[in-house]
């Protein structure tokens, strides 16, 4: 497992539970996944013949964030299978190939144009119209490295406060819901979707996902064919989270799903498989990296997932939230905490997430949000 965060904790415990033993490489042993690895080698990524030797002394290699350097994944590469393999993390680390390969595929995703220069974001924003949102093609998460131009003139202020570096603009799309659909591809190309999951975020961070999405079948169809034909096009094994901006009924053009952006591997929509199906993504993660076909996911009803952000943790070294809170819901409140052992609450920071399991995907927000509020109730909120 390249990376030491909470997607790797997660993959290591579904590991463990079929038998695996996972090695972890990531500059901070004391991470979420350090901290349950079997073997940890603390090194940078850069750090080639440390990443060799990593690669030589394991069966297979995945990693849990798309950012992997090109150099690490060959390193890598040479040694043992990397899933997903090189292809697929070269186009979820390029907002610019993304879309373009997205488009070869025949998948619908918004206008959007390349600019690599202030006069070709000044012409894109003429061409696209406003508002448009301008990002950097590589290295962006939970909204960093965006700018929303609301006019052309803010085209010189976005472009000088994201570093005068190659982006993407896209027009900004009048969404009616965001959706996720993660996936699980095996060596011989079975597949199986989770999802749609409907997604809302606050101050740019996953917030609140829920299944069903409430989207109709139809919709929801359209979003799991996009996902098949997206596994199948850049042939992926393993794990990845197809992020959609679910449209209107009266949309132009009669689409009603447009992919945002890709992430091959499990994600935090993804969480709440862990509690609402017989097998979680993190589960899939394995079995796919490991050359198992994937099982099928086995939905157990409507379920939601809360992130919990350092904002909810006491100011200073002043303890944690009150976890006590947990047992005050009703008896038939079902609800699920996963802490991911990081010892520095920040805002914004993700510390874990709750899980409501309920009768309907209403009565599992309705708890797992109520929950949360317990937890502290004066919540601080990072401004905008
Ligand atoms: P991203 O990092 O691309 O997932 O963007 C983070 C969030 O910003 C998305 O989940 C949307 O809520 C919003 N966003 C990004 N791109 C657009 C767009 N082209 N139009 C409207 N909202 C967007």
């Amino acid at each position: 497992m390249l990376g030491g965060g909470q997607l790797g904790r997660m993959f290591i415990d579904a590991a463990h539970a079929l038998g695996y033993r996972v090695h972890v490489l990531s500059p901070d042993a004391d991470g979420p996944a350090g901290q349950v690895a079997d073997l940890h080698t603390a090194v940078d990524y850069g750090d080639l013949p440390a990443i060799e030797r990593f690669a030589a002394s394991v069966a297979a290699v995945t990693y849990e964030f798309e950012n992997v350097p090109a150099a690490c994944a060959a390193a890598c590469a040479a040694h043992a299978p990397v899933r997903p393999g090189q292809r697929v993390l070269e186009v979820a680390q390029n907002r610019v190939c993304e879309k373009n390969t997205l488009r070869k595929l025949g998948v619908p995703v918004g206008p959007f144009a390349p600019v690599s220069t202030l006069a070709e974001l000044k012409a894109a924003a003429a061409e696209l119209g406003c508002p448009a949102v301008l990002k950097t093609a590589g290295g962006g998460y939970d909204g960093k490295g965006q700018r929303v131009l609301r006019s052309p003139v803010d085209a010189t202020y976005a472009w000088e406060d994201l570093g005068r570096v190659p982006c993407i603009l896209e027009a900004f799309v009048d969404f009616e819901q965001e959706v996720s659909v993660v996936a699980a591809r095996g060596v011989d190309g079975t597949t199986v979707c989770y999802g749609p999951i409907a997604n809302t975020h606050r101050n740019h961070i996953l917030d609140v996902s829920v299944v069903p999405s409430g989207a109709s079948r139809e919709v929801e169809d359209a979003a799991v064919g996009i996902t098949r034909t997206i596994m199948d096009g850049l042939d992926v094994v393993g794990v990845l989270c197809v992020e959609f901006f679910q449209l209107g009924p009266n949309a132009p053009g009669g689409e009603r799903m447009l992919v945002n952006e890709l992430a091959p591997r499990p994600h935090n929509s993804g969480h709440l498989t862990l509690d609402a199906y017989g097998v979680s993504q993190f589960a899939q993660q394995v079995r796919t990296v490991c050359g198992m076909p994937p099982a099928p996911p086995a939905p157990q009803g409507p379920a939601a997932m809360a992130n919990l952000l350092g904002d909810l943790w006491p100011e200073g070294d002043a303890g944690e939230p009150v976890w006590s809170t947990l047992g005050g819901q009703s008896p038939d409140t079902d609800l699920r905490l996963h802490l991911y052992g990081k010892a520095q609450a920040r805002p914004g920071r993700k510390m874990g997430h709750l899980t409501a399991c309920a009768r309907t995907p209403h009565e599992a927000i309705r708890d797992v949000v109520e929950a949360r509020a317990q937890l502290a109730p004066a919540t601080r909120v990072a401004p905008d």
